[in-house]
C-alpha cells in the first residue's frame, strides 16, 4: 500500500516528498519533533505530546505554526491516509527554509511541518516485552537541553548504533558521575534493591518523557512507592527489575545490562503489570 505524507500544508506520496536544501532541520538540526503511537486508529497520550511539542517550539522561539486543532486535524488524517491502526504518527517542525546563515531568519519565515505515519503491529514490542530485552551503557555526551525534543538525535544514535551492534535493543546513557540519565530514545527505571521504583528526576539532562509520566501515576494508582532519584550503573546492575518506557516501546522489561542478567533474567512483576496497565489505559484514552 502506497504512503502518505504531510508536507507543508500538501500531502503527497510518501516516495516524493521532499523539503528544500537550506531547510534549517536539514542545515542546522533546528527543529522539533514528537511521535505518537496509534492503537486501534487512535493517537495515545494526545494532550501530554502536543502540550511537549509546543514546549519545544516556545524553548527555540520557533513560531507555532498552526493552532492545535489544525494540527490535531493534520495528525488525524495523515493516520487515516496511511490505514495505520496499530502503529505510530510522526511530526517534525523546523525553522524553515532560508539562505544558510547561523542567526534566526527574517522574521515571518515560515516554519517547516512534515507528518508521517507507519504501521508497527503491537505484536512485535509484544514478543520482545514476553522476553524482555538487553541494554547496554554509553557515555551520554549530549547538550545541557535534552529537555528539548529536537531532531538534534546524533549522539541517540550513535548510542543506538552501539546497543545494535552488541545485540541490545537500547543503550542507557550514563553521566559523568557514572549515573544512568535515560536510553537513547527511551526513559530508564529501575525497581532497586530495597523494591522501590526509581527513574531519575527531569531537569534539562534528560527528556521529559509522556509515557514516564503516565507510567508514574499509574505506579502512584498501585500504591507503588516512585522516587524521582538518578541510579548508578552499579544500582541497576543489583537491581531487582528494570525496564524503560517510551511512546513506541511502552513500558519494556530489561533483563540484562552489559551483559550482566538483572534480577533473575526474566521481565519482573512490576514491569509486567506496568506494561498492561499502561497499554490498557493508552488504548482506553485514545483519540
Ligand atoms: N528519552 C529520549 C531521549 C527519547 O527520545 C524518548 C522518546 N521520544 C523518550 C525518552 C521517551 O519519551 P516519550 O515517553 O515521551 O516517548
Amino acid at each position: 500500500m502506497s504512503r502518505v505524507a504531510y508536507v507543508n500544508g500538501q500531502y503527497v506520496q510518501h516516495g516524493q516528498a521532499t523539503v528544500h536544501v537550506e531547510d534549517r532541520g536539514f542545515q542546522f538540526a533546528d527543529g522539533v519533533y514528537e511521535v505518537w503511537s496509534v492503537f486501534d486508529g487512535r493517537m495515545a497520550d494526545f494532550d501530554g505530546h502536543m502540550t511537549r511539542l509546543h514546549r519545544s517550539l516556545n524553548e527555540l522561539r520557533i513560531p507555532i505554526p498552526m493552532t492545535r486543532e489544525a494540527l490535531e486535524r493534520v495528525l488525524k488524517e495523515t493516520v487515516r491516509r496511511n490505514r495505520v491502526n496499530e502503529g505510530l504518527v510522526y511530526i517534525q517542525v523546523t525553522r524553515g527554509t532560508a539562505r544558510r546563515d547561523h542567526p534566526f531568519p527574517a522574521e515571518g519565515t515560515a516554519p517547516s511541518v512534515i507528518v508521517t505515519a507507519r504501521s508497527l503491529p503491537l505484536s512485535k514490542g509484544n514478543a520482545a516485552a514476553a522476553k524482555g530485552v538487553a541494554v547496554i551503557t554509553h557515555p551520554d555526551i549530549r547538550w545541557g537541553r535534552c529537555d528539548i525534543k529536537t531532531v538534534g538525535l546524533l549522539p541517540n544514535v550513535l548510542a543506538k548504533q552501539a546497543a545494535k551492534e552488541r545485540g541490545a535493543a537500547e543503550a542507557w546513557m550514563v553521566d559523568e558521575m557514572g549515573l544512568v540519565t535515560e536510553g537513547s530514545s527511551t526513559n530508564a527505571w529501575i525497581v532497586d534493591e530495597s523494591g522501590k521504583l526509581r527513574t531519575r528526576d527531569t531537569q534539562s539532562n534528560i527528556l521529559h518523557g509522556i509515557t514516564r509520566a503516565a507510567v508514574m501515576a499509574l505506579a502512584a494508582d498501585e500504591g507503588i512507592e516512585v522516587e524521582e532519584r538518578a541510579f548508578s550503573v552499579d544500582e541497576a546492575r543489583r537491581a531487582r527489575e528494570a525496564f524503560y518506557t517510551s511512546a513506541s516501546g511502552f513500558v519494556m522489561p530489561t533483563v540484562s545490562i552489559d551483559g550482566a542478567m538483572i534480577g533473575d533474567g526474566k521481565p519482573g512483576p512490576i514491569a509486567t503489570k506496568l506494561r498492561a496497565q499502561y497499554l490498557d489505559q493508552a488504548r482506553r484514552d485514545a483519540i
